[in-house]
């Protein structure tokens, strides 16, 4: 930023000196009003293009697909299982704990904005996730693919353990989707503005970068079954080895990584 506040004071003051200069010589009957008045615009025009395109080039690409890593051929048949508190029976911790241990954990790293985001991932305390195995990231709109080391450590675990408790041949490619991972209090913000009943106006356990919601199992085979299961069993796992905190929900399941 403080590159571009330089830029700004020197195109700046260069424009003051250039003004200063073709007024004057339109006093003294050297140059056209017309001319000068063109001059001057046409440098405040190339000042905006020179700022705009400086800024475009500071805006972190965070929204960016990620590639797909996903095991099932497009051209394979799937199903699709939706991951609700309905379809899976797990046991759910209450949302207080979820938010006052990703404060905990994080030592209070809060992302407000892209500003802090783009600092915390500058000081690795934030790194980037992809697509693995045994798990895909939708689209993400409201959020970006980042979490701390650990929660990335624990969702590459949870994928690994999903597929490594699946035995029948047919179900081995089934993977889970993430559908939202760490969301700035803007984003958050965003989000509550859109659905008003769905969504917690403060300190979400998303903004510590500690969280991300599951919402369908994708499956080779004939059904869900086995993958559902598989998944059940490795977040009730998980959860009771104190790595992982759940909250069902009627849309997906919400894990904050807690140890
Ligand atoms: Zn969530």
């Amino acid at each position: 930023m403080k590159i571009i506040l330089l830029t700004f004071c020197l195109l700046a003051i260069i424009g003051f000196a250039l003004s200063v200069f073709l007024v004057t010589w339109s006093f003294a009957k050297k140059i056209s009003w017309i001319k000068a008045a063109l001059f001057i615009f046409s440098y405040g025009v190339l000042c905006m293009g020179i700022l705009l395109f400086m800024i475009d080039r500071r805006k972190p690409n965070l929204m960016k697909r990620i590639p797909i890593v996903r095991s099932i051929k497009k051209s394979e048949s799937k199903r699709n299982c939706d991951c609700t508190w309905s379809s899976l029976t797990l046991e759910k911790e209450d949302y207080t704990a979820h938010k006052t241990s990703a404060k905990r954990i994080t030592n209070g790293m809060y992302i407000t904005n892209e500003a802090s985001r783009m600092k915390w991932i500058g000081r690795r305390k934030l790194v980037p996730v992809d697509e693995a195995d045994g798990f895909g990231i939708s689209n993400l709109d409201y959020s970006s693919a980042h979490l701390t080391p650990l929660a990335k450590k624990r969702l590459y675990e949870l994928g690994q353990r999903f597929r490594a408790s699946i035995q029948n041949p047919d179900e081995k490619k089934s993977y889970f989707m993430v559908s939202s991972i760490t969301r700035s209090q803007v984003q958050q913000t965003q989000i509550c503005e859109r659905y008003p009943n769905a969504c917690t106006r403060d300190h979400s356990p998303h903004s510590y970068g500690v969280a991300f919601d599951i919402y369908k199992v994708t499956s080779s085979g004939r059904n869900c079954t086995i993958g559902m299961s598989a998944l059940q069993e490795v977040l009730t796992q998980m959860q009771r080895e104190g790595k992982i905190l759940l909250c069902p929900e009627s849309k997906c399941i919400h894990v904050t990584v807690c140890g």
